[in-house]
């Protein structure tokens, strides 16, 4: 049978295994686009206008909820992770081995996505309708955070390190958390014995933060239903329709990440069994659609692996870091996106330009923050300097931002399904994984 059909399958058994959440997910879509109607045709406004403000407070209730339980595991699980990789060596072994992997998937998610959109241009005839579709609302929006992204990359590069990590912790800004607590977690490493209090005050900071997780996911159902609920209920399912061509290029750009490049990753360098894995990680996946925060999903991507047997050790180290830095479906979507819109001003592109576009897609996509609509800000930085004037730049993007909600609930999904499978691979090639776990669904590890 072929990879895909097989992994197709294992995604269903572990769908039917979390069946509530997918029919959450489902019947949430339906509501949506009955919702959608009703609101086009001003068909029973109060009505209508009541049950979203209620399917709002669901979902925004929900998201809330696990963005709570994120800094403290993010922070717990950095520094028990790396106090307990210890000695340098094989902490650099993990950090070599996550960066390779990680990068070997990003410039295999830009490399597809330039291929795609440069093979079935689906940017060709379509400026027309990007001028019609985009609001002048949305384009005064845009233009203003246009002219407030020109930051340049050294720019960036210095908003890594935070001045004051608590203020960081405060804002919730995670790159400038994870870059304080990598450093001090190591130095921890490095001071012996007497960091065991803090040690084992973030063990069990970690531990209490994985139970209220478990608590929350109580809240999955509701939370999955209204959150897909309101996406679809603002934009419907004719947005499939319109601009098929470009929303298929970026769809079949992720399929090719999922089916072909971790499966592939996942029997080169490991023997962990492809089907099963993905099966293990559905209900990950599948709150990563809903959510369209890696971030969010963090604590549910890392129950979800320990569970199944990845180590404590691999899952605190990779996943947070994962959740934060790789983004390799943000990536293929921002490549796709800038040629798509060069495409439809009729910017011709050199093959150096297009891989300036990827480089800069995979620098962007890193910087951005694991939470809904960060790969729509960071895109700024891969449309500088393409030849489109600031109008056609203004109308682009705004013409994206509409499309953005859906984009981002499947980029999410795949980019937590590759933090997961690295972490799987590094655990195998560690001797991490516990396969009897791993490969018998019902023998289920207590995470906490
Ligand atoms: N929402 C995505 C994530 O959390 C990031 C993005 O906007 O692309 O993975």
């Amino acid at each position: 049978m072929k990879i895909g059909m097989k992994v197709a399958i294992a995604l269903g058994l572990g769908i039917k295994r979390n069946a509530h959440i997918f029919i959450g997910l489902i019947a949430g879509m339906i509501v949506g686009a009955v919702l959608h109607t009703n609101i086009i045709n001003n068909h029973n406004p109060q009505v209508t206008n009541t049950i979203m403000a209620i399917l709002n407070f669901i979902g925004q209730a929900f998201i809330r909820l696990i963005q709570m339980v994120v800094i403290p595991l993010v922070v717990s699980a950095i520094v028990i992770g790396v106090a307990s990789v210890g000695d340098n060596k094989q902490l650099g072994k993990f950090g070599t081995k996550m960066l390779l992997y990680y990068g070997i998937i990003t410039v295999a998610a830009v490399v597809i996505g330039a291929i795609l959109v440069c093979t079935f241009h689906p940017g060709a005839g379509v400026q027309s309708f990007i001028n019609n579709q985009t609001s002048s609302e949305i384009q005064a929006v845009v233009a203003h955070e246009l002219s407030n992204s020109k930051s340049n990359l050294l720019n960036q590069a210095l908003l890594l390190i935070p001045k004051n990590p608590l203020e960081s912790i405060a804002k919730g800004d995670m790159i400038p958390i994870i870059f304080f607590v990598l450093i001090f977690s190591i130095a921890l490493a490095k001071v012996g014995d007497i960091n065991r209090p803090v040690v084992s005050f973030f063990e069990s900071v970690f531990a209490a933060t994985m139970k209220v997780t478990d608590w929350i996911m109580f809240f999955a159902v509701p939370g999955v239903f209204a959150l897909s609920a309101t996406a679809i209920a603002g934009f419907g399912m004719s947005i499939f329709g319109s601009i098929s061509k470009y929303l298929a290029v970026v769809l079949v750009g992720f399929l090719i990440q999922l089916l072909v490049v971790y499966p592939t990753l996942m029997k080169v360098f490991s023997k962990v069994p492809v089907t099963t894995f993905y099966s293990a990680i559905a209900e990950a996946m599948m709150v990563a659609f809903g959510t369209a925060s890696s971030s969010a999903t963090l604590p549910l991507t890392m129950a979800c692996c320990e569970r199944r047997g990845i180590s404590h050790k691999v899952c605190s180290f990779v996943l947070p870091l994962g959740a934060t830095l790789n983004m390799d479906a943000t990536a293929l979507f921002q490549t796709v996106a800038v040629i798509f819109l060069t495409q439809a001003y009729g910017v011709e592109l050199t093959i150096f330009q297009i891989i300036q576009i990827a480089v800069l897609a995979m620098i962007a996509s890193s910087t951005a923050a694991g939470i809904p609509g960060a790969g729509m800000i960071t895109i700024a930085l891969v449309l500088n300097g393409l030849g489109l004037t600031p109008e056609q730049l203004v109308l682009g993007f705004a013409f994206l931002m509409a499309l953005e909600r859906v984009m981002d609930m499947f980029r999410t999904m795949v980019n937590v399904t590759s933090d997961a499978v690295v972490a799987a691979i590094i655990a195998d090639n560690e001797n991490e994984i516990d396969y009897q776990l791993l490969n018998n669904p019902e023998s289920y590890k207590e995470v906490i």
